[in-house]
């Protein structure tokens, strides 16, 4: 008997129809004699339609389509939370139900019912603990746990949520916390693929992907899994299986190896992987917007200042380049994700004094594309093949940034197809 964390993203419980498919999924696992606690996200669609109303009732949304920006964008994060909780709220409930309908036994459980208690940074708190002892005793007894993703508790008994995309880390945190043999991931696609198949469709399925890989892919834009999922996942050494939840629910008489792999992709440690490509995937994310700041002061602290107003703002920077331009000014561009960029606009507005800057300017006409791979610690040049295949293809890089297992480049958004197609191609990942 193995004890297994199964989590349904938003399109896998977006009606009735599929939740009863989910809970089929459910219930071989359960029939198998496995301990099952399952975290379930909102029904598809459903956070956006909260999130639009909490903007809507702080009037913020009316204010941006006049083209107004005096009205604060920084809303309570604490009643937004309690808002876009609600949709996880609902599934698991449904979810419960339809188990008991088919016989299993079942419970719903609230992120403040486990407890799962998280820090105060409310809007994409994080988990600073997680008591599972009843959970465990009942799963072990054979009730089905249906958990509410994505929401936790944080300090003053207030309901917090983990971040958009967070009943990811919900499940492999929960996963970690019981020591599961596995974190089923039920997604709408089979599996984590070389690059997005919409866009290539000579991309292939990977069979398994290390966690630094996936944690590349996963904050490059590859969707599949929330970034601190994956970080958490390899803290904690938690398998994760990336399914589809569209596969029937008796498999169609498919096997998988004891480890999952044949029925979807396996985060794992990268020594359980055996081949290697220097290139794994090409990811690419067209959710970031472009900041500049223009004729900033050439002198030690600016940096400081437009970085920690962001942060204290909890605004997340991802690629940064600065250019010395004209005597004592520099020009400074970086990326935020968009959905932050009015806020980061609002803030830097802010503190335009304190900063000192000539203009700021804020664009989301640009995409990331970027090459992942563990195999780049052990071999030269794969930046500079990167860079003459786009170049050959007309193609201009705006900001470059790379890691150990990572080149991304920062280009324009008309041009990320061809430069993922390119890429995909170039380190031989087209399937024959
Ligand atoms: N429902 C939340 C969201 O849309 C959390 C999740 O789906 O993981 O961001
Ligand atoms: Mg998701």
């Amino acid at each position: 008997m193995s004890l297994l964390v199964l989590k349904f993203g938003g399109t896998s419980v977006a009606d009735l129809d599929r939740i009863r498919n989910a809970a089929r999924h459910v219930k071989r696992e359960a029939d198998a004699g496995h301990a099952v606690a399952v975290v379930v996200s909102a029904m598809a669609g459903a956070t956006n339609q909260l999130v639009a109303l909490v903007e809507e009732a702080w009037g913020y949304k009316a204010a941006k389509q006049n083209g107004g920006s005096e009205l604060s964008a920084q809303y309570d994060c604490r009643e937004y939370d309690a808002v876009v909780a609600s949709g996880e709220q609902v599934t698991s409930g449904l979810l419960a139900l339809v188990l008991q309908s088919m016989g299993v036994k079942a419970r719903s459980w609230q992120g403040w019912q486990i407890p799962l208690h998280t820090d105060d940074a409310h809007r994409a708190a994080r988990i600073t603990g997680l008591a599972v002892d009843e959970l465990k005793t009942r799963m072990l007894d054979g009730e089905v746990a249906v958990i509410a993703g994505f929401q936790g508790i944080a300090p003053g008994n207030r309901i917090s949520t983990l971040g958009r995309g967070g009943s990811d880390t919900s499940a492999v945190a929960l996963a970690a916390a019981l020591s599961a043999d596995r974190c089923d991931v039920y997604t709408d696609v089979d599996g984590v693929y070389t690059t997005d198949p919409r866009l290539v469709p000579k991309a292939h399925r990977l069979d398994r992907i290390s966690y630094e890989e996936m944690l590349e892919m996963a904050s490059q834009g590859a969707k599949v899994l929330q970034t601190r999922s994956v970080e958490l996942a390899m803290q904690r050494s938690v398998r994760v299986l990336v399914r589809s939840s569209f596969d029937p629910p008796d498999l169609g008489g498919r096997t998988a190896e004891a480890d999952g792999t044949g029925l979807g992709t396996l985060v794992c440690h990268e020594d359980e992987i055996v081949e290697q490509n220097v290139v794994s995937g090409i990811a690419y994310a067209r959710d970031e917007a472009k900041v500049t700041l223009l004729k900033v002061a050439d002198k030690p602290g600016v940096a400081a200042q437009v970085f920690g107003s962001l942060a204290t703002a909890n605004i997340n920077v991802d690629m940064i380049v600065q250019n010395v331009s004209e005597a004592g000014y520099t020009d400074l561009t970086f990326t935020v994700q968009s959905a932050d960029l009015d806020r980061a606009l609002e803030v830097l507005r802010k503190a335009k004094d304190k900063i000192g800057y000539a203009d700021l300017r804020g664009s989301t006409d640009i995409a990331k594309v970027s090459a992942i791979g563990v195999g780049m610690r052990s071999h030269a040049g794969v930046a500079a093949q990167m860079f003459s295949a786009l170049a050959e293809k007309g193609i201009n890089i705006e900001a470059i940034s790379t890691s150990e297992i990572k080149i991304s480049v920062l280009i324009d958004a008309a041009y990320a197809e061809l430069a993922v197609r390119t890429l995909h191609s170039l380190f031989g990942l087209d399937s024959r």
